[in-house]
């Protein structure tokens, strides 16, 4: 049955097809094994994508490490889990919903929490997680059986239990703090979540008038429109400028109020006048100094930072608008002493770019402290690695500088905090709903309305989402999980909060004893961390290195990519670009080449194909089986079945086996783009330019080589006669006369014999016999040597396949299937051992004789290049080989120099060879290329002949449309004036032509 494989590749049309069957075949879903599993376990939690996400470049290049990591993996026999799952993604998925309520005129409040939250769930149901439909398509080879979603019940149960406990432990408080407001959004939002940015502002100086003297205090601020809600003002103890001032109070301007002059570090004498304002209500810091003074805090603004009713005449007014009136007012009472220009890093919310106001409310907290303290300790001692090394400097800075983390958010859509508020003040932090108050047994209690910020529940994920905190069978086995391959902007948000988390809550945890030790992890190692290696990758930018923006408009769009060059050819483009640390500057044209790069693959496993068909060889029995042992497979070193005869052999045996080497140690480093630009290298260059070249005078003894030896090995005479009569005409025009006559005797002799033996053969005369026999045999061991030639090419791309199928997962797929006619030895090649280096097989001796030889041919190529020889035409060379050795060497392989240098004969010389002209020198031998420039005369005549009419041709019609007056009214000007230059051109060209015929002398 011959190998199907069709004329063109075609990623769309094997893409899909594939991506469709993984899942289908659930090649990737790992059911949790029971105890007594012995092989190493690699475990890997995709970093959630927001429900409400679209495929981004960022995701293309996070979700292409992993898979070829875990592809990686799997391949070597690892029990391999990749979870996937999306986040509910708090305020991006509410704000995606109220948009949709806004186009209908709605509001969330028309809806009312209830109903507004079924709303969400129903947007979800609908358009939730597209992008891991995306995913399959991209060939994820995730285990869709444990997708999850962060607000699944059992995901959701774990977050109360976490809360709970937090808050017993004393590590949750609630409290009235400056947090970092969104107007616009209407809720807290954490430090990480607020973008600074440097903007040219102004400091406003403001002087308030001293109670009881003559004198002033001039303070100076950003944000004048605070001022209404000063509380005091602050110096410095040491300030001797102020000393006589302390215990007096200042009138507060526009607000006529009475607020003390208090001694306190908050003023600094070296800044500015030394003296500040106090807006505990409005400032972080000046809240710490209020609680330190027990002063009051006037909030003087609402929720959408407009000025409330504490903000007196400026009621009602917008924050910038209060800023304005309140400028104007000190200005015309003689308050405002100065304006200067200032840089202010002014915070903007990182969802909404909303300007950020401090603002003094209620909320949760995380103390964080202890938890850090042991995520700093377990990083600073290489429980957890941090791949680059320059970030784990970053984490261990950020971690030093930490503060409490507020974790309540205004919002709806999340987590709703498990507290329950009595009217008597009671709080009730539960894991289910209670009853009633604790204190006053009042059964009206109601929910906290807060819900909590959407990074505490996806900090858990890596113990939540294998069941946690039942203690479970999936713990011992996957956590902690191997690798974390994520993006340096989500390192604090998630990265560090996960092993916050994990330390605290698997405190004490043990993996399998068995499973840790099979990969290869020394029994002391913490099993509490949430992974043991993290891996942080480098952004995509575009061509020309700029950042994607949508502002900017140069947001590549992978979708797009895939579709014009295939998933394969963009994965091996990110992988081939993605040197660890280093921004990815992505261009479509290296994508076009790796889509070029695929199509030679595509077209070598035809040729194979072919050859194997001509062969006939049996690609299931040819020795290939992915050694299996069981069901599983087992280490595979080297390539099963190759058998090296010839030089080229030995050395592609040892070529291969240094890239399986060298690719697996890339890996082990993440370098992904070494993996992928050796195999690219080995693929295209030693594999399809050399070793596909060299072998081919070893595949061709299978194709019969005349009617006679066809018919010897056992053809049917009346379909041999049948083709060589359709070719006969074919076949007498490219013999030339010279050798008719020998054609025709043979043709004669072979009718004779068909007529004589058709349709069996058999050769009753005793000469015949003997003559056949021989023939017989001969062609026997053509196919034999050819045989051989073939499962070598077949072993070779085979596990050529293997090495690259995680880089590029459909194209080996397909061919890999290919090869086995629909009978696989197992599902998927994805499921087949990962080629390792078997360095009995490296051999040097072969590759220092090939590249000599190579050496060789590309020196005769060149010489050619340099001399414009015509392709077609075959040169003779003569070398002088510096030792006997590889004089040897060379006349052993005359037959690939002279097929691959297109050479028509070698002579060998015994003196130097560089002082003649088209002749190279080397440290092995001196190579010259025999020419001079021979034509054919009568051939050239006939050429030029025929140029020459064709000329002329062209002259008589343009002369026909010139004379023509009609078509000289009616066309354009520059029409004529093209037509009257192509004729000048076509004249020159005529007696240019006719010179060149005067000169070879034609009739
Ligand atoms: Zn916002
Ligand atoms: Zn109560």
């Amino acid at each position: 049955m011959p190998h199907e494989l069709p004329k063109t590749y075609e990623p769309g049309a094997i893409e899909a097809r594939w991506a469709e069957y993984w899942v289908k075949e659930k090649l990737f879903s790992v059911p949790t094994p029971p105890p007594g599993e012995t092989r190493p376990v690699f475990t890997l939690l995709l970093p959630p994508p927001n429900v409400t996400g679209r495929l981004h470049m960022g995701h293309m290049l996070n979700q292409t490490q992993m898979d070829i990591i875990v592809r990686w993996h799997r391949m070597r026999g690892f029990l391999t889990l990749w979870l996937p799952g999306t986040d509910h993604a708090g305020i991006a998925t509410q704000m995606m919903v109220e948009r949709q309520l806004a186009s209908e005129g709605k509001n969330r409040r028309d809806l009312g929490r209830e109903k507004f939250v079924e709303r969400v769930w129903e947007w979800k149901r609908h358009y939730g997680g597209a992008i891991l439909e995306q995913m399959k398509r991209l060939g994820a080879s995730v285990d869709w059986d444990r997708e999850y979603f962060t607000m699944d019940e059992n995901l959701s149960r774990a977050v109360r239990e976490v809360f709970v406990r937090l808050y017993e432990e004393g590590l949750i408080y609630r409290g009235k703090y400056i947090v970092n407001w969104c107007p616009r959004c209407e809720t807290a939002i954490s430090d990480l979540e607020v973008k600074h940015e440097e903007v040219a502002g102004k400091l406003y100086e403001i002087r308030y008038p001293v109670i009881g003297t003559n004198e002033f205090i001039t303070v100076a601020t950003t944000r004048p429109e605070t001022m209404l809600g000063d509380t005091a003002v602050a110096v410095n103890e040491k300030d001797e400028r102020y000393r006589h001032l302390h215990g007096k109070k200042v009138l507060l301007p526009l607000m006529n109020r009475e607020i003390p002059i208090i001694t306190d570090e908050l003023a600094q004498p070296e800044f500015g006048t030394g003296a500040v304002k106090v807006t505990p209500a409005h400032d972080p810091n000046d809240f710490q100094a209020g609680l330190r003074h027990n002063l009051p805090q006037i909030d003087v603004m609402d929720q959408n930072a407009r000025m409330n009713q504490n903000a007196g005449a400026y009621a009602g007014l917008d924050r910038f608008e209060a800023r304005k009136r309140v400028l104007e007012d000190l200005r015309a009472q003689g308050f405002l002493v100065g304006e200067k220009d200032y840089t202010i890093s002014l915070g903007k919310c990182d969802r909404c770019g909303t300007v950020v106001e401090p603002r003094l409310s209620t909320q949760w907290f995380m103390e964080i402290k202890p938890l850090a303290e042991h995520a700093t300790k377990v990083v600073e001692n290489g429980e957890i690695t941090i791949v680059p090394e320059n970030y784990k400097q970053i984490y261990l800075n950020w971690m030093s500088n930490i503060h409490d983390w507020c974790i309540s958010r205004q919002l709806w859509w999340g987590h709703r905090i498990p507290a329950w508020h009595c009217s008597c003040g009671e709080i009730i932090v539960a894991r289910e709903a209670p009853g009633k108050c604790t204190k006053c047994d009042s059964s009206e209690l109601r929910q906290d309305t807060d819900v909590l910020d959407t990074w505490f529940s996806s900090g858990l994920l890596p113990f939540t989402t294998l069941g946690w905190p039942e203690k479970t069978r999936d713990q011992e086995v996957f956590y902690p999980t191997t690798l974390l391959i994520t993006a340096y902007e989500i390192l604090f948000f998630w990265v560090a909060r996960m092993i916050m988390f994990g330390c605290h809550f698997m405190k004490g945890h043990k993996q399998d004893s068995v499973i840790k030790q099979a990969g290869g992890w020394c029994e002391k190692k913490d099993d509490s961390v949430p992974f043991r290696q993290v891996y942080i990758h480098a952004l995509v930018r575009d061509a020309e290195r700029q950042k994607m923006s949508k502002t900017k408009g140069n947001v590549i769009d992978p979708l797009e990519i895939i579709q014009r060059f295939g998933t394969d050819a963009t994965r091996f483009t990110l992988a081939a670009m993605a040197a660890p640390g280093t921004d990815i500057a992505f261009s479509e044209s290296r994508t076009e080449g790796y889509r070029n790069f695929a199509n030679k693959i595509w077209n070598a496993a035809r040729f194979m194909f072919l050859n194997i068909d001509r062969v006939g060889l049996d690609c299931v029995a040819a020795g290939l089986r992915p050694a299996l042992d069981g069901a599983k497979p087992r280490p595979h070193t080297g390539i099963a079945g190759f058998q090296p005869v010839t030089l080229e052999d030995r050395w592609i045996l040892s070529r291969f086996n240094r890239l399986a080497k060298d690719v697996n140690e890339a890996l082990a480093t993440y370098r992904f783009h070494e993996a992928a630009n050796r195999i690219y290298d080995f693929f295209w260059g030693e594999f399809c330019d050399w070793y596909i070249e060299l072998i081919k005078s070893r595949l061709r003894r299978a194709e019969p080589h005349n009617a006679l030896a066809r018919l010897v090995a056992g053809e049917d005479p009346n379909k041999i006669m049948a083709e060589l009569r359709s070719n006969l005409a074919e076949v007498i025009s490219e013999l030339g006369p010279s050798r008719m006559a020998d054609f025709r005797s043979k043709m004669e002799q072979f009718c004779k014999l068909l007529e004589q033996h058709s349709p069996k053969v058999a050769w009753p005369e005793k000469e015949f016999d003997d003559e056949m026999s021989k023939l017989r045999a001969s062609v026997a061991a053509d196919r034999e040597v050819a045989g051989v030639a073939c499962t070598n090419l077949l072993a070779l791309f085979e596990a050529s396949l293997r090495l690259l199928h995680p880089v590029m997962p459909f194209i080996t797929e397909e061919i890999w299937q290919a090869i086995y006619d629909g009978k696989p030895p197992l599902k998927s090649i994805a499921l087949a051992p990962y080629p390792q280096a078997d360095e009995k097989q490296f051999d040097p001796v072969a590759e220092t004789q090939m590249s000599i030889l190579q050496d060789l041919i590309v020196n005769v190529r060149n010489l050619r290049a340099e001399l414009k020889v015509e392709q077609k035409l075959k040169l003779p060379i003569q070398i002088f080989a510096h030792d006997p050795q590889i004089r040897t060497l060379l006349e052993q392989n005359i037959n690939a120099i002279e097929r691959l240098a297109r050479v028509d004969n070698v002579t060998f010389v015994d003196e130097s060879l560089s002082n003649l002209p088209a002749s190279r020198h080397t440290a092995a031998f001196d190579v010259h290329v025999v020419y001079e420039r021979k034509i054919d005369v009568a051939a050239e005549c006939e050429r030029l002949k025929k140029e020459l009419e064709k000329i002329e041709k062209g002259i008589a019609s343009g002369q026909r449309q010139l004379s023509n007056k009609q078509f000289l009214a009616k066309a354009p000007s520059n029409v004529v004036e093209n037509l009257r230059k192509q004729q000048r051109e076509l004249a020159a060209l005529q007696s240019k032509m006719q010179g060149k015929m005067q000169e070879l002398g034609c009739s």
